[in-house]
């Protein structure tokens, strides 16, 4: 299906590295655009990092280093005399914050904040998987430096929200979820998650927003001068949305048997016009259908199929299976009324227009698109979360492939033995409400203290 929807392929000789084609390309194109266009707009400076870190600096971080122990790709440059290792990132910590250090002098020079998009690079020891386990991942971070917790966690709620606002814009449905102590980003006080459903019942965690607190600006010796004259350490965030991840939602959650079903939002093809040409009035419907296109194409992602070798039930085939929302047909009737006729990748529909109302008429119902995606994937959603209240339970909702809320008293063993019993894992609490406990703690029926969701995960 990715291929043959042209997003990926797979076929590449290095285990874990993926070649993103057209349709794939273009969609994370969109996605950063949207992004950036909201970090940028709430301070963060756009800049491009080296890809290398190293030993010293990667090891500067002690719980860091431990996180990411075995999962880094090393190389020596052969002409180094030193014979050094460097790290290649992944994740960017340890490459930025030496920079901070150097730049950050004063109280006048916070909050800063940076933001790239790149690829970062992990051994996953798991069996790999196009998009979501891949050892080359497409990527956006942000690291912001402020002068106490305060602004640090006004900046951590905007952060929530830059990344809400994003998906919703793809029309994704996640929650968001406060990890686990023992499952934090190594190095952070304490992380957020955003996890989208899989149809398969794992979660993909599509974004990540961690509260470093000093613990990189100690070791990285990142001080200000306080308006007081005093030098104290900054207090740290950094932010990550991972554009194949994100990709990899909008297919699974919109999807159907037939392929990908692009949002209009971010469609690389918004609109296909194929042309319907009967015997004697075929060049009349050629140009109409060009017309039609030309007058759309300044304002909407416009493609005509004029391919004259290729019958149109193949085209409606073809361009269904490459995720294109909304498909025009022109044939003679629609020549001689001065019409169009709309069909829509999501429902199916049939909708017959006026062409002088056309730009309006498909404005709305790209829109409608848009948000018949977003309610049916929450209405997923809605179903695939369940409560329950025991072991056995847990159980048989996981191999229902259900995301499941669950009763846990917050002892490490607890956790423990629901990984043992289910194929799945504690995933976090509820960050942006307290959910009132159901049971007692569904391991060792001691008193609940979290209400957390359970599910597999990629
Ligand atoms: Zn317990």
């Amino acid at each position: 299906m990715l291929l043959n929807a042209r997003i990926v392929d797979a076929r590449y000789p290095v285990k874990g590295f993926i070649v993103y084609l057209e349709n794939g390309r273009k969609v994370i194109e969109s996605v950063q655009r949207i992004l950036e266009g909201k970090l940028e707009a709430d301070g963060h400076r756009p800049m491009t990092f080296p890809i290398v870190a190293t030993e010293e600096n990667f090891s500067k971080e002690a719980e860091h280093i431990k996180g990411f122990h075995g999962e880094v790709f090393r190389f020596r440059i052969p002409s180094d005399e030193d014979g050094r290792e460097l790290i290649v990132r992944p994740t960017s910590e340890t490459i930025i914050y030496p920079m901070f250090s150097i730049w950050i002098k004063s109280h006048a020079d916070l909050p800063f904040k940076v933001h790239q998009s790149c690829q970062v690079y992990r051994y996953e020891t798991k069996a790999t998987r196009p998009l979501y386990r891949v050892r080359e991942v497409l990527w956006n971070e942000a690291h912001t430096a402020h002068v106490d917790e305060r602004d640090a966690e006004a900046q951590f709620l905007r952060a929530v929200e830059i990344y809400k606002e994003v998906l919703d814009d793809l029309a994704i449905s996640y929650v968001i979820l406060k990890r686990p102590d023992f499952d934090k980003f190594a190095g952070a006080v304490y992380s957020v998650a955003f996890d989208a459903w899989n149809p398969d019942g794992r979660v993909n965690q599509v974004a990540t927003v961690h509260n470093l607190g000093e613990n990189f600006s100690r070791v990285f010796e990142i001080t200000y001068e306080t308006k007081e004259g005093g030098r104290r350490y900054v207090w740290q965030l950094c932010y990550g949305l991972g554009y194949s991840r994100v990709l990899a939602a909008i297919i699974a959650q919109h999807g159907d048997d037939l392929g990908p079903i692009f949002p209009p939002r971010v469609a690389p093809i918004q609109i296909v016009v194929v042309p319907i040409p009967y015997k004697g009035v075929e060049e009349s419907v050629y140009s109409y259908a060009r017309e039609i296109a030309e007058s759309l194409g300044g304002r909407f992602r416009t493609l005509i199929d004029d391919r004259r070798d290729t019958t149109p039930g193949e085209k409606f085939y073809h361009w269904e299976r490459q995720g294109v929302p909304l498909r025009i047909e022109i044939g003679p009737r629609e020549v001689e009324n001065s019409t169009i006729t709309l069909t829509r990748r999501d429902s199916g529909e049939r909708i017959k227009v006026e062409r002088e109302s056309a730009v309006q008429k498909i404005d709305e119902i790209l829109l409608d698109i848009q948000d018949n995606l977003r309610k049916k994937s929450m209405n997923v959603m809605r179903d695939m979360v369940i409560d329950v209240r025991s072991m056995d339970e847990l159980i048989d909702g996981i191999s229902r492939r259900k995301i499941c809320r669950v009763n846990w008293c917050g002892l490490i063993e607890c956790a423990m033995e629901i990984k043992s019993r289910v194929a799945g894992e504690i995933r976090g609490y509820n960050f942006e409400m307290v959910d009132e406990p159901f049971s007692n703690c569904i391991a060792c029926s001691g008193d609940p203290v979290y209400v957390v969701y359970v599910a597999r995960a990629y």
